[in-house]
């Protein structure tokens, strides 16, 4: 399993996929591990989940060079993202017990509640683009809920994996409690369906998510899925369209916009069509793009060569079949797996911008002929992660927000994730919910216990 480092082009390391026997030996740890660990206090594992933050404030700066070594994120980003992760561990440290506490129900039992008991060996199949806050976000509440952690990270991600087991160890966490297994994705079945491993969560594609979704069902094994998006950010006449624009150019770019929230279809109802996207397009041609070392790029390179490959040719499928190209779509003549801002305009169902994701920095632009319209097209997607609607109408806002097919609709801002609101899908775009209280609860026996 190679990294290579997506400026320069350079292979950085490369890693050895762990053979069965190990693998064997690994799972049979973990499972051993949790026998302990869903007997300690929330005390107990509080304490140490306040240390792995620390530990990750500590090594911020390093764990971000480390992500713009692998897959280029610039390095303020990874700065800040280390910090959520910090933030992710702190909140579950603070509120796991809350969460999970016994809920006494009256029944016609002399005592009756509801428990949240740990379900054990928990496999998380995770992406490179937000190498850290993906894995954190599902191992923080897995641990605090008394489960212990498998992670199979992208195969070039496997530095970022490796430290993060290291930053749980470090923190003190028993051995088997966090276990990172080097192996690549055509190898996940047999670990999915191992009888040790409970339940599997995956962050990735489409294709991914139904393929270990499959697996997990034939074993009848649970799992959460937190897969792809194409965010429709509708954009309404009475919108502040200053803020409108500047949202949506920044919500685009996101991690070079190489994330599942990152908004991907702009939906302008016709009145305020074209002065969108005259602003939009000039603030796109200000985005600077080059080494994510360098503290003057706004974006990074893509994460992969074969990815930055496919975006382009997306890109010339989509201008084939009639879209605009009002700027970018060109591959630059330099080193590195770098794609340029592009805008699409004139974009319309069936074109391949608006059917597919682009995880890339890649904006398409739909004309809508007024609110309905707009909703009917935000909704018509396979798709249903997040989505926005600016409008300087709150009730306008509030109506339109329960009729888009989506796990999120954020008003009059971009798509985020936050740890105290649950994140998740609808359709293409997975199942189940992380973080909040339902992200804690996904991976437990909700058990009822009941006294004659
Ligand atoms: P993948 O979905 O292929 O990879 C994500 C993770 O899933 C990796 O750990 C990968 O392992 C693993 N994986 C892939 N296929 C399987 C499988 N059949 N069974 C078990 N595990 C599997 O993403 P890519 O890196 O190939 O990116 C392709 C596209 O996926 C992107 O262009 C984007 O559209 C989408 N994507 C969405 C993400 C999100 O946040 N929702 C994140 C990343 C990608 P390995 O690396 O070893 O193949």
């Amino acid at each position: 399993m190679q990294s290579v480092n997506p400026h320069s082009q350079q292979q950085i390391a490369t890693y050895a996929p762990y053979d069965d026997a190990k693998i064997e030996q690994l799972i049979s740890a973990a499972d051993s591990t949790f026998h302990d660990w869903r007997t300690t206090s929330f005390a107990a594992r509080a304490a140490l989940m306040r240390v792995a933050a620390n530990v990750l404030r500590q090594r911020q700066t390093e764990l971000a060079a480390l992500m713009a070594s692998e897959m280029g994120k610039v390095l303020k980003d990874g700065v800040a993202e280390i910090g959520k992760c910090a933030d992710c561990c702190d909140f579950y440290a603070d509120n796991a017990e809350k969460f999970l506490a016994n809920q006494p129900i009256a029944t016609d039992a002399a005592d009756s509640y509801i428990a949240c008991d740990p379900l054990g060996v928990v496999l998380a199949v995770m992406p490179w683009n937000f190498p850290f806050w993906q894995v954190f976000r599902f191992a923080a509440p897995a641990l605090m809920a008394g489960n212990v952690g498998l992670l199979k990270h992208a195969s070039n991600a496997c530095g970022c994996a490796l430290a993060i087991q290291d930053v749980f160890m470090q923190a003190g966490f028993p051995a088997g409690a966090f276990t990172t297994l080097l192996v690549e994705g055509t190898r996940v079945e047999p670990i999915i369906r191992h009888r040790l491993v409970r339940a599997v969560t995956l962050t990735g594609s489409t294709p991914a998510g139904k393929s270990v979704a499959g697996i997990a069902g034939s074993e009848l094994k649970k799992s959460v899925l937190e897969l792809g998006g194409s965010d429709a950010y509708i954009v309404l006449q009475d919108a502040d369209l200053g803020l409108a624009v500047q949202t949506c150019v920044k919500s685009r770019l996101i991690n070079g916009g190489q994330s599942c929230i990152a908004a991907k279809r702009f939906i302008v109802v016709r009145s305020v069509q074209e002065e969108f996207t005259r602003r939009y397009v000039e603030q796109f041609r200000n985005v600077r793009f080059g080494d994510p070392t360098d503290p003057e790029s706004d974006i990074g390179p893509m994460a992969r060569a074969d990815l930055r490959d496919q975006i382009h040719d997306q890109v010339c499928r989509s201008v084939a079949q009639g879209a605009q190209l009002l700027i970018g779509g060109a591959v630059p003549d330099q080193p590195g797996s770098y794609y340029p801002p592009t805008v699409l305009g004139g974009v319309r169902p069936g074109m391949v911008a608006f059917e597919e994701e682009i995880f890339g920095p890649v904006a398409s632009i739909i004309e809508a002929d007024d609110e309905a319209d707009a909703i009917a097209l935000a909704n018509q997607s396979e798709f249903g992660l997040g989505s926005a609607v600016f409008t300087s109408d709150k009730s306008k806002a509030d109506r339109i927000a329960r009729q888009i097919d989506a796990g999120s609709v954020f008003v009059n801002a971009l798509v985020k994730s936050d740890v105290r609101l649950p994140f998740g899908g609808v359709k293409h775009s997975g199942y189940g919910r992380e973080l909040s209280w339902f992200g804690i609860q996904e991976f437990v026996n909700i058990k009822t216990v009941y006294h004659a």
